[in-house]
């Protein structure tokens, strides 16, 4: 079939698809959690002793003992097997931003040749995937290849129902022989642990005596496009590179701002349903759906949770999505920038740390007595985005996420930190001094009547800086719509802890100076504001204005590629960071600089070949193939102007050369080491894919429609 065809038949299956049908939605009361092997489970299934031993290590992460483990896991086995499952796997979250499993049946046979079930503590604590196959950075060539998972009890278990049948989940870790982490969730746990750590410090130094175990929390509000699956069949680029690489702009976008907060289209309606009703099985709590800015574009936000669950279910919810979204005849597409011309998806991560006895240390809470303990934490989040600034850029760098940070509709690649106008103002207060303690039971006056006791809104919101506060919360709002959320928490979480034990020692000393609490803090905090308020920013952050200053009068940091942010976590202020608070070692760190440098790389040569192999073998043949046909009319009717013939043929001249370059580009293989790998990568290959796509756009637009064969940007994005 001519290509032109397959766009065309693409758009026809999509006009007259039978719609999926709904299925059946139970109420919420009977599918909440039902394939969850959580704590009400746990309570019917085990035995007084051995919950309560659970529980234990679920809230408080105490050790659970092996005969504990192996009560535990009969229990499991004969809840999963109630089920339907006849596998178990341990899920694990390597240093992609994917979802690893490995599954094992619970089927052994006898010597007399009958098959029984076995699952025991140890097959529960512990699996073997063969190491070598992830990415491992250098950690391999020391290490043997042989890698272990490790159950987290701390993460429920859960069944995956799949047209395959049922398995059970096992949330794990993923270590190499020697016990390095080659994987998201370690780290994650020792950056809360690192984080607990130094915040009691801070708080039995401001007095507290009863203090519950820290725990981060985490919502993420997660951006996705939708477009029909056909559609994607029909764009090889979609398929492989999950973005087009090539496509002119429609003369309707999203300028109307007509799709955002509107009325969700039925089909997606169908999807969403389904879709969240899955969530719900599994434990994960949807709470609010809507459409997004760019047509075509949606959101969807659970509830927020304990860190360390709340990143494996948001990569539940990723696969979940997917799965359903293609079950619907969807293509989930969860690239940062799919379409170029409009809007991105991100991942705004939102973050807070708190426990059961202090309550949200980030929340201001209405009474000052609460302020100072909030003003404190708060600080702490001051000096982390200023002194680990470049970190949280490093964090977020993908191939992917480089088309979107900077593109004036999503966060810039300098790293500030958004207060609103009313914290802005009790910090600058802080900074020029003008804090008191009262007489009267050392409660801090800040001189701003007017303003406390805090409103929960203490100010506005600002949608263009990339790390605002927002109530009782930050939200991370850079962090790309495809990335696990690891790696942005482990972050926020250790700049904390750091920050939270640089103050712990300076309270401890203008403690024993004989200061009393308040006017302690009130020292403190003036320090961090004078070496660490040029971080504090609540202006425009899309403007150049802000990019020149920021640079040149605040001395941060612009990175705009991750060719630029990945060599952060080479430097030795952020190798300090992670050593020091026990997060990663130097040698785990440098093997995720690698992984994750060679991961960029590996995903723009990818799309550099796709943008040779469619510009040779669809995009040039269209073009000709057209000029054919207008070079035959023009010869019939000498009256015409052939004007088009040469702009078709100028383009077509300048895709092939181009590409003929790239080629070329593609061929280099002499750097020196892998930063400058990356910045050739940055510079050479994409500014020649880009140069690609100016030729090919224009083609597009001059070529006559029924001769082109990608589905374009208006099928897309506006039929479903
Ligand atoms: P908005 O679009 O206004 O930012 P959403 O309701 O879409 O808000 O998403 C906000 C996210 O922040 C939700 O996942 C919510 O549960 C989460 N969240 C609320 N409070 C906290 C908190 N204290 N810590 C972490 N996340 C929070
Ligand atoms: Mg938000």
């Amino acid at each position: 079939m001519p290509a032109n065809d397959i766009r065309l038949s693409a758009i026809t299956e999509v006009l007259t698809r039978t719609p999926v049908e709904t299925t059946e939605i139970r109420p919420l009361s009977e599918t909440w959690g039902c394939d969850v092997f959580n704590l009400a489970t746990m309570e019917e299934a085990l035995s007084k002793n051995a919950f309560k031993a659970m529980k234990r290590t679920v809230q408080t992460g105490e050790t659970l003992d092996p005969a504990t483990a192996d009560v535990v896991a009969a229990a499991m086995k004969d809840w999963a097997m109630g089920k339907g499952a006849k596998f178990f796997s341990h899920v694990f979250y390597p240093l992609t931003n994917i979802t690893a499993e490995k599954h094992d049946g619970f089927i052994v046979t006898n010597a007399d040749g009958n098959a029984i079930t076995e699952f025991t503590g140890s097959l529960l604590i512990k699996g073997e995937p063969d190491g070598s196959s992830f990415p491992n950075g250098s950690l391999r060539m020391t290490n043997a290849a042989r890698g272990y998972t490790a159950w987290d009890p701390t993460s429920p278990a859960y069944i995956m129902q799949t047209q395959n049948g049922a398995t059970l989940m096992i949330p794990s870790v993923f270590m190499s022989w020697t016990g390095e982490a080659l994987d998201k969730k370690i780290p994650l746990l020792r950056s809360n642990a690192a984080m607990d750590t130094a915040a009691r410090k801070v708080l039995a130094l401001m007095g507290e005596t009863d203090i519950a175990p820290l725990n981060s929390s985490c919502g993420a509000e997660q951006e996705y496009f939708l477009i029909d699956s056909h559609f994607a069949a029909a764009r090889p680029d979609l398929l492989l590179a999950g973005r087009t690489l090539f496509g002119a702009p429609p003369a309707k976008g999203q300028e109307f701002d007509d799709h955002y907060f509107g009325a969700i289209p039925a089909r997606v309606q169908v999807f969403m349903q389904e879709f969240e009703d899955r969530l719900y099985r599994l434990g994960i709590p949807a709470k609010t759906h809507h459409n997004e800015v760019a047509p075509g574009q949606f959101e969807i936000a659970p509830y927020f949770e304990a860190a360390n669950v709340a990143a494996d279910h948001q990569q539940l919810l990723m696969t979940v999505m997917k799965a359903t979204a293609a079950e619907h005849g969807f293509m989930c597409l969860l690239h940062e920038k799919p379409f170029a011309g409009i809007n991105g998806s991100g991942k705004h991560v939102n973050w807070s740390v708190g426990n059961a006895t202090q309550g949200n240390l980030l929340d201001p809470g209405t009474s000052p007595e609460e302020n100072l303990q909030f003003l404190v934490f708060c600080g702490a989040v001051i000096r982390g985005v200023h002194l680990y600034g470049p970190l949280l850029r490093a964090v977020i760098a993908t191939a992917s996420n480089d088309h979107r940070l900077g593109a004036n509709e999503a966060p810039p690649a300098i790293l500030s930190v958004y207060l609103g106008d009313q914290l802005e103002a009790v910090y600058a207060d802080i900074e020029a001094g003008k804090v008191s303690a009262s007489s009267d039971g050392g409660i801090m006056d800040l001189g701003l009547s007017q303003i406390l006791p805090f409103t929960r809104d203490p100010g506005d919101r600002n949608r263009t800086s990339p790390f605002a506060f927002t109530g009782n919360r930050f939200e991370f709002r850079a962090v790309g719509s495809s990335q696990s959320v690891s790696g942005p928490l482990v972050a926020m979480n250790t700049m904390l802890a750091d920050s939270l034990d640089w103050i712990a020692a300076k309270l401890e000393t203008e403690l024993g100076a004989g200061k009393e609490l308040p006017e302690a803090v009130a020292t403190v905090l003036q320090e961090v504001m004078e070496l660490h308020g040029n971080a504090v920013f609540g202006g425009d952050g899309y403007s150049s204005e802000w990019h020149e200053a920021a640079v040149k009068e605040r001395g941060l940091r612009n990175l705009p590629t991750s060719a630029d942010a990945l060599p952060v976590f080479t430097e030795q202020a952020v190798i300090d960071l992670f050593t020091s608070t026990g997060v990663l070692s130097a040698v785990e760190l440098n093997s995720r600089y690698e992984v994750y440098a060679e991961q960029y790389i590996n995903s723009v040569l990818v799309e550099a070949k796709l943008v040779m192999d469619l510009g040779k073998t669809v995009i040039y043949p269209a073009a000709l193939g057209y000029l054919a046909e207008l070079s035959a009319t023009y010869a019939a009717v000498p009256a015409l102007d052939t004007g088009v013939v040469d702009a078709i043929a100028a383009n077509a001249n300048g895709l092939m050369s181009t590409i003929t370059e790239l080629g070329a580009e593609l061929e280099k293989h002499d750097f020196a080491d892998t930063a400058e790998h990356m910045q050739h990568v940055a510079t050479s290959i994409r500014g020649l894919m880009d140069q690609a796509r100016v030729y090919a756009d224009a083609l597009e637009v001059d070529v006559a429609d029924k001769a082109w064969p990608l589905p374009k940007y208006r099928e897309m994005l506006f039929i479903r």
